[in-house]
């Protein structure tokens, strides 16, 4: 058992290091014509630097997550859940305890690297607006967050568990029904509430802009109330723009790093693009989807929580909902590689249609020209290897968007 966990993280790892090694040596090869614009030639040896850049940080920073994963294996694990069960009695404090310093240790590990990645990769490349101060607080808010939402849906899976010990089917199917409300509680309304702990929401400013999107939103039955700006300047000078919410807490999202950078022609066309998923329905196509999922995730917790041989091969005496969820997460990696295949080639072909939307509602020189805008300004990858477009890419490469728009 400790061998075929060990052997899927090793496995893991490799393969996603070959992967990015591919996609590296990808990105030398000729761009494709129609982005070739993109990039002066400056602009050209500035993506290939910050690419590069960007592959090894992920190298190094996987590569000590594992580290740090292997170690814990060899017996940390079980001595930490020997020290909390001396201090607790109650099973599911105890494993909320246990995941709990597990958790704090990995965002202290992870630090260095979240100040490497702002402070010196992202400044270098002239992306970073980060303050030190905010730094703080977003790593402090995250933290608090991801512990107390973190620990109620894990505490009331365990206190499930705890209930249908005897009928692991019945914990299957409670569990699926409880992370799918869980998930849509995410998509209508936590998301959103998340956000708005680290940025601020105002209204697109009134003008002839504003004007313009209102139009357009009418035509499709958007209330213009629900187009926000986002102070996203206040990190990074990357630039998106992006859907969120459903039903009645639909809303488009526009940083101000795009309202700075774009034309008035290029806004409008990104946010009928936006539009497009509203009308297509797609963020209900994509809770659908992930309904599904939480019910595979739920058979595999079920699965996990049956085996004991897993928990002794790591020096626990028994089943123990901490570490199954560690394992879980473990077994989980390869699964969800797996899975991100036909999850983002549905998305891919999602963006096609509402890059189609928009063409028919603006000019599709004006997508054109902001998609090449976003691209330039985030030093996108515009060449990458077709095995991690499948893999990990929810919109497709630029120049095949571009590609579809030209007809
Ligand atoms: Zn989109």
């Amino acid at each position: 058992m400790r061998w075929i966990i060990i052997s899927l993280l090793l496995g893991v790892y490799i393969f996603e290091t070959v992967v990015s090694i591919l996609n590296q040596k990808h990105s030398l090869k000729p761009i494709p014509m129609n982005v070739r614009d993109v990039y002066d030639s400056e602009g050209y040896k500035k993506w290939l630097a910050y690419s590069l850049e960007g592959h090894r940080y992920s190298l190094v920073q996987r590569g000590f997550s594992l580290i740090v994963l292997l170690v814990l294996l060899q017996g940390p694990f079980a001595s930490l859940d020997r020290w909390v069960s001396l201090q607790i009695a109650d099973p599911i404090l105890q494993s909320l305890a246990f995941l709990g310093v597990y958790q704090t240790l990995m965002v202290f590990l992870g630090l260095p690297f979240g100040l490497y990645r702002t402070f010196s990769i992202e400044e270098r490349h002239g992306f970073n607006r980060t303050t030190k101060g905010t730094f703080i607080r977003d790593t402090i808010v995250s933290y608090v967050v991801t512990l107390a939402v973190g620990g109620l849906l894990l505490g009331s899976i365990h206190a499930l568990f705890l209930r249908y010990t005897n009928n692991v089917w019945q914990f299957v199917v409670i569990t699926w029904a409880s992370l799918a409300i869980f998930m849509v509680l995410v998509v209508a309304f936590l998301g959103k509430w998340f956000m708005r702990l680290f940025n601020r929401f105002t209204p697109l400013p009134e003008g002839d802009l504003r004007a313009r999107i209102e139009n357009l939103g009418a035509s499709v039955g958007f209330n213009v109330k629900a187009i926000l700006v986002m102070d996203a300047s206040k990190r990074s000078t990357k630039s998106n723009a992006a859907f969120t919410g459903i039903g009645k807490t639909r809303e488009v999202i526009l940083f101000d790093t795009l309202l700075e950078r774009m034309s008035d022609d290029e806004i409008v066309a990104v946010l009928a693009h936006e539009l497009g998923h509203a009308v297509h329905k797609d963020t209900w196509r994509l809770l659908a989807r992930q309904v599904v999922v939480m019910g595979l995730f739920a058979v595999g917790i079920g699965v996990v929580l049956q085996v004991p041989a897993f928990y002794t091969a790591f020096g626990f005496s028994d089943v123990h909902f901490g570490f199954a969820t560690i394992l879980f997460s473990i077994l989980l990696e390869p699964v969800v590689l797996l899975l991100g295949i036909p999850l983002n080639l549905l998305s891919r072909q999602a963006e096609y249609k509402a890059d189609a939307f928009a063409s028919g509602q603006t000019d599709p020189r004006w997508l054109i020209s902001a998609l090449k805008t976003l691209s330039r300004e985030n030093l996108a990858n515009l060449n990458p290897h077709p095995l991690s477009v499948r893999l990990y890419y929810s919109h497709p490469p630029m120049s095949e968007r571009i590609g579809a728009l030209q007809g």
